[in-house]
């Protein structure tokens, strides 16, 4: 399998744990995180979406006053509440993005082949001249900068700057209305990401408790840095991968990550556009390897905004990005502004549940177990070498004992997104007795997140992990389960092993358990 391969092969190869309730969508592994706006912030209609398999509702800070996100984020804790669900929310952060002068009503349409006025400060826009609110816009350009308009659809090559304006050549032209983005190559944007806008929005939504804030526009590792200080462990990181610079350093930008988007908007202005697929694959792979949840976003169903069913193209899309193995997939305008929100997300379902019956899975486990013996050290930020080879053994055992499911017993997530990793065929329980845990797990491929009691020692974790599945319906009596965790889960275990010198890993207890 190429660098570009997918992931996960699509082969016909059928496990017999994977059918069963499959079309119900209630055993779909891969997570659907659904944008909500205007056509979608009722409590009523997050009930609905997270019923129809919303998982992590997205805030896109990038439009709106931050006190409505605020009053959504209470909405959507009294939804899940309401249908018994554990629902993450993610905050993306808009990062620096700059807005044209306003179009007056009706919008403009720009020719390909004229000229058009791009110039620094605030004033109305139209076919003849961008007023762009970027003091410094000038410094940023010079003969041949590319700028770009709203999804990049309009662009222009600029011919000459002098002290007052830019004198740009429409390339590809198109009608505009409104305050459309203006994006200049991440390369020569001066503009830092964060910005402090954007740390003051991560203050105010880490406080009010989301689990998840999306850092727009990183360039490199040193951009999440400043959000983290801010953040201070109140909600974890998601580097949104959508300029050259941040696949240029993906390696380093995932190690600095609790979670990556494969932004295909932005990342399709930054870069060609036939590039878009091939890093996308790059990036999903890169993350599954190391265990950081990745998100693929943009466009999934974007023909559902306004028409009933999805394009066949789109549904190839989702379909490819499950045999990526991509943990999670996107929807924004198609939830958030969309004709009909709970359709969109049942049609998501549908594709992914059906994509997911046709990958191979297990050929993927076996390479990633061969992957981790081959490399001397195998180690990430959050997957020490004992939990790489500990959650490799599962993945075997898991088949060997034809297990019904994996319990992930975790206090910092890091068990179930090591476990992740190996796509396992049995079903995955994430289990936590801290309720923030509990929802990040939401956004773990496969990971069905459950809040236990607290234990001390490792039979009490064992015992309480047991009978939390087995209320939940999650196992059976009979069945056969897994029970994966660390000595770091339970402080009392652990203290003799730290005493006598070992060193704590994220997994470092593998149980096999036939459930009376
Ligand atoms: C994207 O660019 O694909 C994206 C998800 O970011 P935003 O919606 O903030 O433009």
């Amino acid at each position: 399998m190429g660098v570009h391969g997918a992931l996960i092969d699509h082969e016909n190869e059928r496990r017999s744990s994977l059918t069963g309730d499959r079309q119900t969508g209630m055993n779909r592994r891969t997570k659907i995180v659904a944008t909500i706006g205007p056509a979608s912030d009722s409590v009523e209609m997050l009930r609905d979406l997270i019923v129809a398999g919303v998982q992590v509702v997205r805030l896109n800070l990038s439009h709106g006053p931050i006190d409505d996100h605020l009053v959504r984020l209470e909405r959507v804790r009294q939804a899940a509440e309401d249908v018994d669900r554990h629902v993450a929310v993610l905050a993306d952060l808009p990062g620096p993005k700059i807005r044209a002068g306003e179009f007056p009503a009706g919008g403009a349409r720009f020719v390909a082949g004229k000229t058009i006025r791009v110039r620094p400060g605030s004033g109305p826009s139209d076919a003849n001249i961008l007023h762009v609110p970027y003091p410094t816009l000038l410094n940023d350009l010079s003969p041949g900068s590319r700028v770009q308009l709203g999804d990049g659809a309009i662009s222009m090559s600029v011919l000459e700057v002098d002290d007052v304006e830019a004198t740009a050549k429409i390339e590809t032209g198109g009608h505009t209305s409104g305050e459309p983005g203006v994006h200049l190559s991440s390369e020569t944007l001066r503009l830092a990401t964060p910005t402090d806008e954007d740390l003051e929005l991560a203050e105010t939504m880490a406080n009010a408790g989301v689990e998840f804030l999306a850092v727009s526009f990183v360039r490199r590792s040193a951009d999440l840095d400043r959000v983290r200080d801010v953040v201070a462990g109140r909600a974890q990181l998601v580097a949104k991968i959508e300029t050259r610079s941040s696949v240029e350093y993906l390696h380093e930008i995932v190690e600095a990550s609790d979670a990556v988007m494969v932004a295909r908007g932005d990342l399709g202005i930054d870069c060609p556009i036939e590039d878009v697929p091939h890093l996308q694959k790059k990036i999903v792979r890169h993350c599954v390897e190391v265990g950081v949840p990745v998100i693929t976003a943009t466009q999934m169903l974007e023909s559902m905004i306004t028409a009933p069913t999805p394009t066949r193209a789109e549904v190839s899309d989702i379909a490819n990005a499950v045999f990526d193995g991509t943990d999670a997939v996107m929807l924004s305008g198609e939830t958030a502004i969309g004709r009909d929100p709970v359709g969109v997300v049942e049609t998501m379902a549908k594709v992914a549940v059906r994509a997911e019956s046709e990958a191979s899975y297990r050929r993927w486990a076996e390479r990633l177990g061969r992957v981790q013996r081959d490399q001397e050290y195998w180690a990430t930020r959050s997957i020490d070498p004992i939990t790489a080879a500990v959650t490799h053994a599962a993945s075997l055992a898991a088949v060997d004992a034809n297990a019904a499911a994996i319990l992930c017993c975790t206090h910092s997530g890091r068990t179930a997104r090591a476990m992740a990793r190996f796509r396992p065929g049995a079903r995955m329980i994430g289990l936590s007795p801290d309720l923030a845990m509990v929802r990040t797990m939401a956004l773990s491929w496969g990971v069905e997140p459950l809040q236990v009691a607290t234990y001390d020692s490792t039979d009490e974790m064992a015992a309480s992990a047991i009978e939390t599945a087995l209320e939940a319906q999650k196992i059976s009596h009979g069945d056969t389960v897994l029970i994966l965790a660390g000595t770091a889960s339970s402080a009392q275990q652990a203290e003799p092993l730290l005493a006598a010198g070992a060193v704590g890993a994220a997994t470092d207890v593998l149980r096999i358990v036939s459930v009376a």
